[in-house]
């Protein structure tokens, strides 16, 4: 268990670096068996094309059924599977799972993309690609149905990060840059890297109604990733006046709570099957 063997020196080592509350140290205590006792599952929410207002594709969260504290969030756990290097093995699975159920989905949904978030120690692990290759392969599945969640981050830190993204970028699989206008990249990142989707922030959609700031950005946003040629979307859509917004200023891809929330495996396999597309109105 290599990934394993190095979760545990990194964990000594960031607990010298970085100080976790006790409730941390026990929630990342509980976290190394979590993937073992099954109390992860991976939840997915729908993307809906703004064009044809269907679902073209479903982004993977990842949860965690904690046996005493009940469902705990991403935001609290994924940090100390990050620092304790546990993101590895989790990660692994995550991609795994991804590619098996988007196969099964394929059978009656032909053409759905899924996309799947990384994070920066992910990204220094020389297996990366060719665990993402493996799930990809044993699964049936064509490479431009599957996109990596990146965040400004993991450009920012990585030293490889570039080269890694050409491997996949050569592999036919696609990158979206993640919560884009949060992170510490200039604009020119989104020259250098090969990026070929961007995320808009939803702390961006604030407000958009009224005028004003955030909606000078999207716009300005929007019009900037496509003359690079990137698809845009927008995360975090909560209410009528924001889808109305985006899809006014031209988003290819709309995702938020007014759309669908994050669910289960089966419950998207019913919405799915059911709609098989047909949707509500996004603007
Ligand atoms: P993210 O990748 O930016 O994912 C979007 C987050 O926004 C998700 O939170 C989603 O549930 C939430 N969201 C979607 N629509 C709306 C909306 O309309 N309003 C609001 N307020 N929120 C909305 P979630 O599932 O709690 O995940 C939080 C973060 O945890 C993710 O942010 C991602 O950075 C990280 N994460 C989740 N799963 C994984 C994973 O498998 N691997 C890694 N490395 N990170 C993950
Ligand atoms: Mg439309
Ligand atoms: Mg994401
Ligand atoms: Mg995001």
């Amino acid at each position: 268990y290599q990934a394993k063997r190095e979760g545990v020196r990194f964990a000594r080592f960031d607990r010298t670096t970085r100080s976790l509350s006790p409730q941390q140290l026990t929630l990342e205590a509980d976290l190394h068996y979590a993937l073992q006792r099954q109390e992860l599952e991976v939840f997915y929410q729908p993307i809906y094309d703004a064009g044809n207002h269907r679902v073209s594709s479903v982004e993977a969260l990842l949860r965690w059924n904690h046996p005493r504290l009940g469902r705990v969030s991403p935001a609290e756990f994924i940090p100390l599977a990050e620092s304790s290097g546990l993101i590895l093995t989790i990660g692994s699975w995550v991609i795994q799972q991804a590619c098996r159920q988007l196969s099964l989905w394929h059978e009656h949904t032909p053409g759905l993309s899924v996309s799947v978030n990384l994070s920066a120690r992910q990204f220094r692990h020389r297996d990366l690609v060719g665990v993402v290759r493996q799930s990809l392969e044993a699964n049936g599945l064509p490479p431009d149905c599957l996109v990596l969640e990146i965040t400004e981050g993991i450009l920012v830190d990585v030293p490889d990060a570039e080269q890694v993204l050409h491997e996949f970028r050569q592999l036919g699989i696609n990158i979206s840059l993640d919560d884009f206008g949060t992170g510490y990249s200039s604009l020119s990142y989104l020259r250098r890297f090969p990026l070929t989707h961007l995320k808009i922030d939803k702390s961006f959609l604030e407000g958009l109604e009224e005028g004003g700031t955030n909606a000078s950005i999207v716009r300005s946003v929007v019009t900037l990733a496509h003359s690079l040629g990137l698809h845009v979307t927008a995360e975090g859509i909560e209410t009528q006046a924001q889808a109305d917004y985006v899809h006014a200023v031209g988003c290819n891809n709309l995702q938020g709570y007014l759309l669908a929330r994050p669910m289960p495996a089966q419950q998207c396999s019913e919405l799915l099957r059911a709609a098989s597309g047909v949707m509500v109105r996004v603007g």
